[in-house]
């Protein structure tokens, strides 16, 4: 049966005014799941208004920091009431292992929000000290309204990372959660409601690109956080020039997982198999290059492909399924033009079931390019499938040259048992997160803040607070004492 989504606006749920709608595909069936509305102008400006209201008059920002924070638990609990639903909603909308979606993804989501309940009342301002001329003190405020753009690879995980900093600060936020995916950031909507948060701070339209645009530059937006392609990320930051607005944005990465020659080869492989095929390679901290020690590559390599071939890849609603199907028919067709383009200089070694070859589904294999130049375009650019391109080097200059040579630097895995040499490479890699002996390991008290074209701003952490609050300085004089830098 179709599914029919509506948005939440203020208190309503509601279509879009002119009723136009979109379909979400199952990428696993390639059926309709379900019709949401296609918001325009005349919606947005209809949440935006909502949105202000809850800021400008109503009694969200005015509440003790502790009584939002105790409407922020309950929400907690709320979202771990529904787990189970809010996983499989992403599951059906956009293809993860429902083990993924309702192990890690529904939990997780629970946590960035309890975090975030936890810090409601343990972000404060300062002062600064000025002798006894002046008493001077720094407010940390609210920035106001702030738009989540969210994207489809972590559905809910993403939406509550929009949510949690946006309200553990005061602010209130209108959630555009990606086409192919909405459900679960609409759900997580009317469990705000539910939960006693005022209607209008937590809203969510639902709508494509455009949808997007016409949100991220309504000049009654105070600030814009997005999560998703570079590409986008950019169009985004121009349309916040135009009005000079606030922006964090998390982009893409290009992550090397780089092992040793002295490493513990037996966790290097796990790692590497689970990092290039989680979430079918479908995360901005996927370990899509592998840059190896010549002197372990043969055998790294047999073992790798062989743990790869084993991986279940197919209905994402068995529970041994490992590998879902990619997002869409645009994601698929994509990721298999990269292993065209990957197959035209390397023989493509394809570790999958067959399942790609299934006859619906937007499947892909797990698929290696082996000794791959490191300034390949497979090598450079985010393909977001589980491609892996091998790169061999042989010494610690080497590696850290490859891990640094993308315009991104998002995150970066390092196998050794050499400490001091963990360390030289962990100080020398540009990248927000260096995992060591470990892989994509984050959580809501990791801040994450990618370097060069991988983001502006901060997620998650206490630091959050940075990105989600403006600074205002209370200047009070205490004796007369004349500015010295003012001439009269
Ligand atoms: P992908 O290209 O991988 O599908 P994107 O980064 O394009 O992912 O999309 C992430 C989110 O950004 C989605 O919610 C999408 O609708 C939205 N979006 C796309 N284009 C724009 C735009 N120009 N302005 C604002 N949001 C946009």
């Amino acid at each position: 049966m179709t599914a029919t989504v509506e948005m939440i606006i203020g208190e309503e749920k509601v279509q879009a005014r002119s009723g136009a709608t979109f379909d979400v595909i199952n990428p696993a069936t390639e059926q309709v799941q379900a019709t949401a509305p296609e918001a325009d102008q005349a919606d947005v400006d209809r949440a935006v208004d909502q949105a202000r209201k809850a800021f400008d008059e109503g009694p969200w920002p005015k509440m003790t920091p502790g009584e939002r924070g105790r409407l922020l638990y309950r929400y907690t609990e709320l979202i771990e009431r529904e787990n189970d639903a809010l996983g499989r909603l992403d599951t059906e909308d956009m293809g993860k292992p429902i083990t993924h979606s309702t192990q890690h993804d529904a939990p997780a989501a629970a946590d960035f929000i309890r975090f975030c309940a936890g810090l409601c009342d343990k972000l404060r301002g300062s002062q600064i000290p000025y002798g006894a001329s002046k008493h001077i003190y720094l407010l940390r405020e609210p920035v106001g309204v702030v738009a989540g753009i969210l994207p489809w690879n972590f559905p809910l995980v993403m939406a509550a990372q929009k949510v949690g900093p946006a309200l553990a600060c005061g602010n209130v936020i209108i959630l555009k959660p990606a086409e192919q995916s909405p459900r679960s950031a609409v759900l997580l909507g009317e469990l705000a409601l539910e939960a006693g948060i005022p209607p209008g701070v937590v809203n969510v339209v639902t709508g494509q690109g455009a949808t997007g645009a016409v949100l991220v530059s309504h000049p009654k937006v105070d600030k814009i956080s997005f999560t998703g392609s570079t590409e986008v990320g950019r169009s985004i930051m121009h349309a916040a020039a135009e009005q000079i607005r606030k922006v964090t944005l998390e982009l893409g990465g290009k992550t090397a997982n780089i092992v040793c020659a002295d490493a513990d080869v037996d966790a290097a492989l796990a790692a590497t198999a689970f990092t290039c095929s989680y979430n079918s390679g479908q995360i901005c901290t996927t370990g899509s290059r592998l840059v190896i020690h010549r002197k372990l590559h043969d055998g790294f390599l047999d073992e790798l492909t062989s743990r790869l071939g084993k991986l279940k890849v197919g209905d994402p609603l068995e529970s041994d399924t490992k590998l879902g199907p990619l997002v869409s028919r645009e994601q698929h067709e994509k990721v298999r033009g990269y292993v065209e383009v990957g197959s035209r200089q390397y023989t493509p070694i394809v570790c999958g079931n067959g399942a790609s070859a299934q006859d619906r589904g937007y499947y892909v294999d797990p698929t290696i390019f082996d000794h791959v130049d490191p300034d390949a375009q497979i090598a450079q650019e985010e393909i977001f499938g589980p491609v892996l391109s091998v790169i061999d080097f042989d010494d610690e200059r080497e590696a850290i040259e490859i891990a640094n040579r993308t315009s991104y630097g998002l995150a970066a895995a390092l196998w050794t048992n050499d400490l001091s040499q963990a360390h030289r490479m962990a100080a020398a890699i540009d990248s927000s997160f260096v995992w060591i002996n470990c892989t994509n390991f984050w959580g809501p008290s990791i801040p994450y803040e990618g370097h060069r074209q991988s983001g502006v701003g901060v997620d998650m952490g206490v630091e959050l607070y940075e990105s989600y609050t403006k600074i205002k300085n209370v200047i009070i004089d205490l004796d007369n004492t004349p500015n010295p830098w003012a001439t009269s």
